[in-house]
């Protein structure tokens, strides 16, 4: 059963979209099968609706963490197969004018290896959503080259950054991401911060007998600047032998990390809504202010029943999951000279067919075929 407040077009309820949904011009898949109420939103047969979209901008990247992408990279798209500026954008258009997509989120690989960045966000802000709203702009990056394109971003409209960073130990940070760049994330930070990107936000993913005493001193970090900070905990995304379920830093464990240097306290669940993470308050200590902490337990307690996201792969293929093993190519579509009406009405498609959850914790678990930097984190 869907509820009213589920569908981003104002003053709609299912219903009313039912009765008000208008007829595409092209042949376009059918869009009723499974019972698929005939709403422009992107419904899937679990009552949820897409309105967070994740477009990955390049699957090549500058850094080699462990648990994302094997030490000697991958091979990366033929320039051919990778969307144009134009095609990003028009996608993305389709996106956040028909579909109902609220914010847009730039990831990759590395998205500031994408020389026409500044342009795809600026050119995702001056779209209107379905309720005639600005579409909030994010963005996730390793920071690098941050330093001298913050303000650039921050001027093409980009709302939000948030800097993956799982060390602060210069070696430790080589070791796990294969490259000496911890000064220039720490730069890009910094730069975030003064082009006034907030709050600017941490992502860290912990792995056992890499990083994982560093918790404690991740967000004693954090703290002390005013940004956030989420831990991750590793999925299977990566290369193959970069996980084990058993060897893996568990939600629980970052928690107890934590909790030996400061006292968290739950917040308000509520809060929450669909965002992944779960949320703890930090009490200030004497020499630190307080804020919160998030946790996103993908793996241990998985938050599949609120997801509301959707994603774009560099080569214009549609996911309705990081573990789907199925995808929807819209770039033949859009190279074969379809219309906006097709695209959207295969993207509906892609989407109501979304699987109600991951299947990480089941013992017949295989992992898709993409890797995290080909899928877009
Ligand atoms: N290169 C950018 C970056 O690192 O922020 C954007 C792409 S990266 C794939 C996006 C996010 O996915 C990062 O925060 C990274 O830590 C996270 N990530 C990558 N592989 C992961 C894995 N196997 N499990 C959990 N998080 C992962
Ligand atoms: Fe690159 Fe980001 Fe993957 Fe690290 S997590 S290898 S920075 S894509």
């Amino acid at each position: 059963m869907h509820e009213e407040r589920l569908s981003p077009f104002a003053g709609e309820t299912m219903t009313q979209l039912t009765v008000g949904f208008a007829r595409p011009r092209t042949a376009v898949p059918d869009l009723t099968a499974g019972n698929r109420p005939a709403t422009p939103a992107l419904v899937d047969q679990h009552g949820r609706v897409a309105q967070d979209l994740r477009v990955s901008l390049t699957d090549r990247c500058n850094l080699r963490c462990e648990y994302c992408m094997p030490a000697d990279g991958l091979d990366c798209l033929p320039i051919t197969e990778a969307l144009s500026d134009a095609e990003v954008v028009r996608l993305v258009t389709i996106a956040v004018e028909r579909l109902g997509i609220r914010e847009v989120r730039f990831t990759g690989g590395e998205p500031l290896l994408r020389r026409g960045l500044e342009d795809i966000v600026a050119a995702t802000t001056a779209l209107r959503t379905v309720n005639g709203a600005r579409p909030v702009t994010a963005m996730t990056t390793n920071a690098l080259g941050l330093e001298g394109r913050a303000a650039g971003l921050a001027a093409a409209g980009l709302d939000r950054i948030n800097v993956s960073l799982d060390s602060l130990d210069r070696q430790t940070f080589a070791t796990l991401t294969h490259r000496d760049r911890l000064p220039d994330v720490l730069a890009g930070l910094a730069a975030a911060d003064a082009a006034q990107l907030a709050p600017v936000k941490i992502n860290a993913v912990l792995m056992r007998g890499v990083n994982d005493a560093e918790a404690p001193e991740l967000l004693a970090f954090a703290l002390g600047r005013g940004y956030g900070l989420r831990f991750i905990e590793q999925m299977p995304l990566g290369p193959p032998d970069a996980w084990d379920r058993g060897a893996m830093v568990t939600a629980q464990e970052i928690l107890a990390s934590l909790s030996t240097r400061f006292t968290l306290t739950t917040a308000d669940p509520a809060e929450r809504g669909s965002a992944p993470a779960r949320h703890w308050v930090v009490e200030p200590g004497p020499d630190l202010p307080g804020g919160t902490v998030g946790v996103i337990s993908a793996v241990t307690q998985p938050f599949c029943a609120a997801c509301d996201r959707t994603r774009l792969t560099a080569d214009g293929h549609v996911r309705s999951c990081l573990f789907s093993r199925t995808e929807t190519d819209l770039r033949s579509q859009l190279r074969a000279g379809a219309g906006d009406d097709e695209i959207a009405a295969m993207w509906r498609t892609a989407m109501w067919g979304k699987e109600a959850g991951h299947d990480i914790n089941d013992p017949a678990f295989m992992q898709p075929r993409r890797l995290m930097s080909a899928i877009g984190g």
